[in-house]
This record gives structure tokens, sequence and C-alpha cells, in this order.
């Protein structure tokens, strides 16, 4: 079962038993800009809580009874049930905000900002966050990156966004977007420049299946620095979740293929 939870727990004992470190984004970010020596191996355990929080919670019991910390960026709409958050906090996981306010503001980048520094703040109530993800939202014309094009998010005491703040040329970055570890290209935006994503499988490191990675994990030909990017929703052992989202998800590939092939043309 790709996406199951037991799948999950599986691929972290691989990597402890590779001895890989795990780093949670505000740890990485704070010791790449202090110059310091990044473990030899090393994870980035991210996980962009899109919807169905609950999922969310599971995951981190699994991390936590691993004695591992993740980074769990979530999207504004918390505000309104933190409970599960408040859950993931308590195990000592980092909290992220997964901000899309330049699509909330229909592309106002000032309303965006507006936006952004209320959400902030009401999250800051529940829980210290240093770090931003950006939300992808296929389905709309505004990329939630651009709010960044004429503000700057350190001026909020945000210290990292994956997308900006990541040496790609040292980090391996894999996500479960588009129901598989190489859906990069059905994805809209949560993907990284062209350039690196070339050299990653130049060096082998594409996985379709997560069973694909824990071998690779196994046999020590996993990148030895990699992000792994995860959206809780799709990780369950209810079997009947997990084939409705393998169909959903094959309609929405179809839906975001197309919708990327005719932006190309627009
Ligand atoms: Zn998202």
């Amino acid at each position: 079962m790709n996406f199951s939870l037991k799948t999950y727990n599986r691929l972290l004992e691989a990597l402890k038993a590779q001895r890989y470190d795990f780093l949670t984004f505000s740890q990485y970010v704070r010791k790449r800009s202090a110059g310091e020596l990044l473990p030899e191996k090393l994870v980035i355990l991210r996980h962009d809580v899109d919807k169905r929080a609950k999922n969310s919670t599971d995951i981190s019991n699994i991390e936590y009874s691993q004695r591992i910390k993740a980074t769990y960026f979530y999207r504004a709409w918390i505000l309104n049930e933190p409970a599960e958050l408040l859950k993931v906090k308590e195990l000592g996981h980092e909290i992220g905000y997964h901000y899309e306010d330049l699509v909330t503001a229909h592309g106002d980048a000032s309303l965006g900002i507006e936006y952004f520094e209320q959400n902030l703040k009401s999250l800051r109530l529940l829980a210290s966050v240093t770090t931003i993800c950006m939300h992808g939202s296929p389905k709309s014309k505004y990329d939630s990156k651009d709010l960044w094009k004429t503000a700057d998010y350190h001026r909020f005491g945000i210290e990292g966004e994956p997308y900006f703040d990541m040496d790609l040329e040292d980090v391996c970055y894999l996500t479960d977007t588009g129901g598989c570890w190489d859906g990069y290209r059905f994805s809209v935006r949560d993907k990284m420049p062209p350039k690196y994503q070339r050299q990653w499988e130049a060096n082998g490191w594409k996985y379709h299946t997560t069973e694909a990675l824990i071998r690779a994990v196994e046999a020590g030909t996993f990148p030895p620095h990699a992000m792994l990017t995860t959206h809780p929703e799709r990780w369950t052992d209810n079997v009947p979740l997990l084939c409705w989202n393998q169909t959903v998800q094959t309609a929405k590939n179809l839906i975001k293929y197309l919708l990327i092939r005719l932006r190309k043309q627009a």
C-alpha cells in the first residue's frame, strides 16, 4: 500500500537504520544560515496539511514514536478548528504556515500581505511560527509565492520558505504530489526548477512508489540530503479511503496536466 501509515512507518525505520538524521525545516534553515556543517545523511520531513488535519496527527504520532521531529505547514482554515494542530505541537513537531494569501486576495498584493499578517498573527497564538511554505492552489492563476516579489517575509519574523531557502545543489526535493514520488510533471506549483530536477534524475533519484523509495534507502542509493514532502490527507490505513484517493488523484492529474499544457500555450 503506497500511502498507508504502515508503509510510512517502514520508510522512517529504513531511514533510521541507514543512520539518517532528521532536522525540522527551521533547524535546517538556521544551520544553513549560520554556515554550520549539516549531518552527513539528512532528511527534512515536511508535511503540507491541505485538508483532513486528523491524518496529520496520525502521521505525527508515528514520528513521535520513532523520536523524529517533522515540520507541519497548516493552511489558515486550521484556525477555525485548531485541536489537531495543538496535538501535533504537543509532540514537539514544528508548526509552520501554509499560506495562500495572494490567491485569497485575488492577486491584490497589498491585500494579500494584510491577510498574511493577520493569519500569521492568529497562528502564533497557537504555536511559535518561524517558517512558511506556499500552498500551490493549482486551480488559481495566482502563485502565492509572488507575494514576495514586493515584500520580504523576514520582516514578519519568518526565517525560511522551502521554495526560496533550500540549497537545491545539496538537498534533493521529493514530493508525493500527484499520488506518486515522481509526479512533478502533474504538479502545477509544487516542484523545483527543472535544472535541479534533471540533476536529481541523472543521479537516479527518481522514485515512483514509496516501496521504491524504501528500497533505495536500504540499498544506500537514496540522496544523502533530501526533503520529503507529504500531504498527510493521502496517508491512511483505511483501505477504501486509499482506493478513493487513488481514483480522485488519477482524475486530478489529468486536469492538472491539461492546465499546465493550456498555460504553456497561452
Ligand atoms: Zn498545499
